[in-house]
């Protein structure tokens, strides 16, 4: 079971955590429980940590001992509240539970979870309570995965455990069509397949940690999300992510993703030489940057090209300082920055064997005015790239385009 910030913000939630927690245990279960830090905790830390390194913050792993600290606190109050209400359990630290990582701070993926301590704790009869979030790298440091990164604390524990499943409780009793907030009519999926729930996390749908569906994929655990603000057994709803071949109906398109968090750079006048593009993106790799749509300019043999890009907005300034660096090595002229822009995607395993996906999507962009500056695909996605002001039209447009809101679960 895994509780997000809003499930954990007071202690008021964390007592309906426990009983959440409860009512599993009373069904006979051992249960291993990931937590959050408190909604907002995670951004003061990060706040307070940059203001203490000042210029230069990039990837730094004192910053991950200050921000991993939240979750410590939410582990250690959660146990508690489980005791007080005469449920035995104890609280765990990434180092505790030995959940190892490699040394890449702020960004590091797990590596292996030793689960001798936490079988010793079930057949004790306690709840383990795990801070999410953190791990400890190879020379004993405290690391953290990423931002969001809990939901893959819990699937990462439920595969190591071979759990029977992941319950990711979070403020929305599951996963919708597209972000209830920005869509009234947006509506819950009652199922989705790994694959469509990988591409919508790695698009930038917020409601589960990219690594967390890659993850549950590769072991086969069957992930629910589902609402911890109502109480136990009080409302029944939630969304079961699975195999594709346990679910009958395909959909065209299942969901409409925003992404406001994109930045995209451009570089000018790049030598049009085999092994530039080897260089700008094997450092950028190295610095554990992702990038994402790439479009060239198609130039002559002998004349420059134009090279875009986008990536995460917070790897902006990382990225532009190590380009900045290559500058001579990769023999560009220019390089643009731009972060009015942002990602709106569509997603469905139908996708893949329906055609006209792209010309209904591209047709109401059209009808609207809406300008799409890169577009990228997948088998079960497509994604173009906006003017960030035209986000939230963006995504409405494409929501009724698709007659996600009106059309019944399961249909076309
Ligand atoms: P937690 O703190 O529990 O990890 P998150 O804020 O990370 O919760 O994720 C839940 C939020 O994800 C919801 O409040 C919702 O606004 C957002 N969200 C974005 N896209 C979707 C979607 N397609 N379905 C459900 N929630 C979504
Ligand atoms: N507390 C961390 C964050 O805010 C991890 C998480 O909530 O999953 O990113
Ligand atoms: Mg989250």
């Amino acid at each position: 079971m895994k509780f997000g910030g809003t499930s954990v913000a007071d202690l008021t939630r964390i007592e309906r955590v426990a009983r959440h927690v409860a009512a599993e245990v009373a069904s006979g279960k051992e249960v291993c429980v990931v937590v959050s830090a408190m909604a907002g905790e995670t951004d003061r830390l990060v706040g307070l940590a940059a203001a203490a390194a000042g210029e230069g913050l990039h990837r730094n792993a004192d910053v991950d001992t200050v921000v991993s600290s939240g979750e410590q606190v939410t582990a250690g109050l959660l146990a508690l509240v489980l005791q007080r209400e005469g449920i035995a359990a104890r609280s765990f630290l990434g180092w505790q539970v030995a959940m190892r990582t490699d040394d890449t701070p702020s960004a590091a993926t797990i590596h292996h979870i030793d689960t001798t301590t936490l079988a010793n704790t079930f057949k004790q009869g306690e709840v383990a309570v795990v801070a999410g979030f953190q791990g400890v790298s190879p020379d004993g440091r405290i690391t953290t995965i990423g931002r969001g990164g809990s939901d893959t604390t819990a699937v990462a524990l439920a595969a190591a455990l071979k759990a029977c499943r992941c319950d990711i409780y979070t403020d929305v009793d599951g996963v919708y069509t597209s972000d209830p907030r920005i869509v009234a009519s947006a509506r819950r999926l009652d199922r989705l397949t790994f694959e469509e729930m990988l591409e919508m996390a790695s698009v930038g749908a917020k409601v589960l940690h990219t690594r967390s569906v890659g993850i549950a994929m590769a072991h086969g655990v069957p992930i629910r999300v589902l609402s911890s603000l109502t109480e136990p057994g009080e409302n029944g709803a939630c969304t079961l992510i699975m195999d594709e071949n346990d679910i009958i109906e395909r959909r065209t398109v299942s969901a409409v993703v925003p992404s406001r968090a994109e930045a995209r750079i451009s570089l000018l006048g790049v030598p049009n030489v085999p092994g530039k593009s080897g260089i700008i993106f094997t450092a950028l790799a190295d610095a554990k940057v992702n990038i994402d749509m790439i479009v060239q300019s198609q130039a002559r043999a002998g004349e420059s090209a134009n090279m875009s890009f986008t990536l995460k907005e917070a790897d902006l300034s990382l990225a532009q300082s190590i380009l900045a660096g290559l500058k001579d090595e990769i023999g560009f002229t220019d390089l643009m920055a731009d972060q009015d822009v942002s990602k709106v995607s569509i997603i469905g395993v139908g996708m893949n064997d329906h055609s006209g996906v792209a010309a209904t999507m591209f047709a109401a962009f059209g009808k609207k005015g809406i300008n799409i500056h890169n577009i990228s695909t997948s088998e079960i996605k497509i994604s173009a790239l906006i003017p960030a002001d035209y986000t939230e039209l963006a995504v409405r447009t494409l929501h009724d385009a698709f007659g996600l809101g009106e059309v019944s679960e399961g249909g076309a």
